[in-house]
């Protein structure tokens, strides 16, 4: 049998596989300096070079790891030196710019950050915001079904997503790239790829929906003395901006103090003495009344105790300073390795579940670090936590002080993360037998001999 790798170089060029020290020069995330353990890594250029190097690959029954901006937060991209790595990093293209149907056909390998500023161009927005939009990619966003800052309005990457192409684990190529808002001719087969984590398909392209850029914004970070004001709030701003509010974000006063006290250097919009922390940002009209009306609802919410202290941004660097704030979340590993969660519950569930939380982190580990944060208005917590060691059993003790009481209570362990390697575990608290079943079916479907990113969201039986 002809060697793997000449057989990837014969398709993708010299320049499009990486072996050896190549790829153990590669981190495995953005955020840890552990190298990439692969076979190789090839890095196809176009959807047919997709589809020539997965044909080959499930012939020989060879397993497939996909790569977007290794920004992911559960261990969707590990794998051993028996997987080899599909990066979609040269796949980096913005294809075509409808400014009329207002849509955008790009390469999955695109940056959000860079489809953003395009479509900024043509005085459109796309609405999806994530602080990792520098190094994440599209492709990684729909297989993650990433939220971010702006879901309470324009929902998640799902709802963003017009059409999509993906190259099945056979080499099977679905183009099915929509760029209609409306089309119920059958099934649609996007959502089958969307959050699937790179175990049904390998996006290669993808259609995404684009809105009318804000003619401005207003924004102002709110300090709140309970849980109970801050939900009052949440729905008072809501409608007092007419549908308007585009983020929602909650910071408890752990997180505010740690990323407002040295040496991260953010200054503090409001005294830290408080118990909850809002930042509230709403898109603008363009006309001169926008600021106005902010300004009165906040005094408002002042005066009817629904706040407790607010401070409006003025300018663009006041705005952009209250949102560093926000998006500090390096902060997190101040006081060594953090495990981190995202989980998702209704919000007048939200205070009992968080005290719940700290209880038994408290008599577990008593003297951690938890830090606490959340896009709230979609029902979304993010803990992160540090017990002075990342030692498995610490972390299997420690979701069991996240994960157990959300069962209960209808909450699922991941808001928008995913499960990736890190919760396969846990599946079974968010859904039913019968579910997973059909998710191992659809798996068995689509992907017969299991080269899809292996061991990703569940194991097969
Ligand atoms: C600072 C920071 C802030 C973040 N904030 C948020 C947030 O607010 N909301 C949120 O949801 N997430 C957030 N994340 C997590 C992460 O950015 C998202 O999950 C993002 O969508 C991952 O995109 P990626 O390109 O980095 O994918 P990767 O990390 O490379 O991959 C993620 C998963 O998708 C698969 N995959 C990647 N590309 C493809 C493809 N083209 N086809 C098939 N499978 C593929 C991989 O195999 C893996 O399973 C944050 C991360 C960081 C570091």
């Amino acid at each position: 049998m002809a060697d793997l790798i000449d057989e990837l170089t014969a398709i993708v060029g010299a320049n499009g596989v990486l072996v050896g020290a190549d790829v153990s020069a590669r981190n495995i995330h953005v955020w840890r300096q552990e190298p990439v353990i692969a076979k190789a890594i090839v890095r196809p250029s176009t959807t047919e070079e997709v589809a020539a190097v997965l044909k080959l690959c499930n012939a020989r029954g060879q397993t497939v790891v996909p790569h977007g901006g290794l920004t992911g937060l559960v261990q969707g991209c590990n794998g051993t030196a028996a997987d080899v790595v599909l990066s979609l990093e040269r796949l980096n293209k913005i294809e075509a710019v409808d400014p009329v149907g207002r849509t955008m056909t790009v390469q999955a390998g695109v940056p959000l950050q860079i489809l953003q500023q395009e479509a900024e161009k043509h005085g459109l927005m796309f609405p999806m915001d994530l602080g990792a939009r520098g190094s994440c990619q599209i492709g990684g966003n729909v297989s993650t079904n990433a939220g971010g800052n702006r879901v309470i309005r324009f929902g998640m990457t799902r709802e963003n997503v017009l059409g999509l192409e993906a190259v099945l684990a056979d080499g099977t190529v679905i183009t099915s790239l929509n760029t209609m808002i409306k089309n119920n001719a059958g099934y649609d087969l996007k959502h089958l790829f969307i959050g699937s984590e790179g175990t049904l398909g390998v996006v290669t392209r993808v259609v995404i929906r684009l809105r009318e850029m804000a003619l401005g914004q207003q924004t102002a970070f709110a300090a709140f003395d309970n849980f109970g004001q801050v939900a009052g709030f949440l729905r008072f701003i809501d409608r007092a901006m007419g549908g308007g509010l585009s983020s929602f974000e909650v910071m408890w006063r752990d997180y505010y103090e740690l990323v407002t006290t040295a040496p991260a250097d953010n200054v503090r919009p409001v005294p830290v003495e408080h118990s909850h922390f809002v930042i509230c940002e709403a898109l603008g009209t363009g006309h001169t009344n926008d600021a106005e009306r902010f300004e009165e609802a906040m005094a408002e919410a002042l005066e009817r105790e629904l706040i407790v202290d607010a401070a409006v941004a003025k300018s663009e660097n006041e705005r952009r300073a209250m949102w560093r704030i926000r998006d500090s979340v390096d902060q997190f590993f101040r006081f060594g390795p953090a495990f981190l969660y995202d989980v998702s519950l209704a919000i007048k569930d939200m205070e009992n579940y968080v005290r719940e939380v700290k209880r038994s982190l408290d008599a577990a580990y008593p003297t951690h670090h938890c830090f606490t944060l959340g896009h709230i208005g979609d029902g979304n917590i993010h803990f992160a936590i540090a017990v002075g060691s990342a030692e498995p059993v610490h972390q299997h003790r420690v979701n069991d002080c996240v994960y157990r009481p959300l069962h209960g209570i209808g909450g699922s362990i991941s808001a928008e993360h995913g499960i990736g390697t890190e919760k396969v575990a846990y599946l079974p608290l968010s859904r039913s037998p019968a579910e997973i079943t059909l998710m191992q079916q659809l798996k068995t479907v689509l992907d017969p001999k299991g080269i899809l990113n292996p061991g990703k969201i569940f194991s097969l039986p």
